[in-house]
Order: C-alpha cells, then structure tokens, then sequence
C-alpha cells in the first residue's frame, strides 16, 4: 500500500483515501438495498477485520448503524471486545449512539468522510467520543456526501 509512496504523511492520506473507498463500496450497497447509504469497515495493522453498512431497515433496527455492524464484525474477529490499535473507516460522520459505542470499544483512531450537520455528535455531544480516540473527518467528504444526498432526493 506505500511502496508507491515515499513520503510518510501522503502515504497515510492515501492509506486511508484506499481504506475510505472500501467503506464508500459498502455505502454504495446500502444505497442499492435502499438503505440510508452509510458503511464502515475496521482496519487493524493495515488489514480490515470487521466490515459493515447500514441495516436498519432490513433489520428493522434503528441501532444497526454501518458502525455498529462493523465493530460487532471486528470483535468477532479478534475475539475480543476492545479495538485498541484500530481504525473506524466510516462515510458519515457516528451520530451519538455510535460515537458511544466507540468510546466502549476504545478504538484508537476515527476517520469519516463527510460531516453531518444535524444528527452528528460534534453537533449534539461533542463530548461523546472517548477523549483519547483521535478523529479525523473529512476524507472523501465529497463523494461521500453525495451518495448520501442523492438518497435523500430521491426520497423526495
Ligand atoms: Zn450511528
């Protein structure tokens, strides 16, 4: 993944441009499963061990959120509860539920790719998140936001 790039700080752009597209591909098939086209993978030593979208509708489950199904994967993996030394890939910024849940599973490291204005938790509890989870929003903001805004006009 960067051997192409000699320049450590880009390279991790484009690490997690690479792993953001992978969540981006899960959003796209939430959208398809006329789903709010959310998704989240789980990334650990460069790998993805946990994937997810949203499922709320096929589950009839307001909490199966992308994140949710993707850290519920990633614990299963492990086989352990806790994501020290993990990184939460997701298109949409966590609402507060899931920024809730994060803060459980002590995941070390968020990037999100678009923000969301109303129900995002920087916007209703900035406090949500574990104080020690760094966060990064912002990656593929545009594409992502868009498939979000592309659902929701065509549920107009
Ligand atoms: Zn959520």
């Amino acid at each position: 993944m960067r051997i192409y790039n000699f320049e450590d700080t880009t390279a991790e752009v484009n690490t997690d441009e690479m792993f953001m597209r992978e969540a981006l591909r899960l959003a796209q098939k939430a959208f398809e499963e006329d789903e709010v086209p959310i998704g989240a993978i789980i990334v650990a030593q460069n790998k993805i061990i946990g994937r997810g979208y949203n499922l709320t509708e096929r589950l009839n489950d307001v909490t199966a959120h992308a994140e949710m199904q993707a850290f519920t994967a990633a614990a299963n993996f492990l086989g352990g509860k806790y994501l020290k030394d993990c990184t939460l890939y997701v298109t949409v910024e966590p609402c507060v539920m899931c920024a809730g849940a994060s803060y459980w599973t002590q995941v070390s490291r968020i990037v999100y790719g678009a923000k969301d204005e109303k129900r995002g938790y920087t916007t209703v509890a900035p406090h949500a998140m574990h104080p020690k989870t760094q966060i990064f929003g912002g990656i593929l903001e545009e594409e992502c936001g868009a498939l979000m805004r592309s659902f929701f006009r065509a549920k107009r």
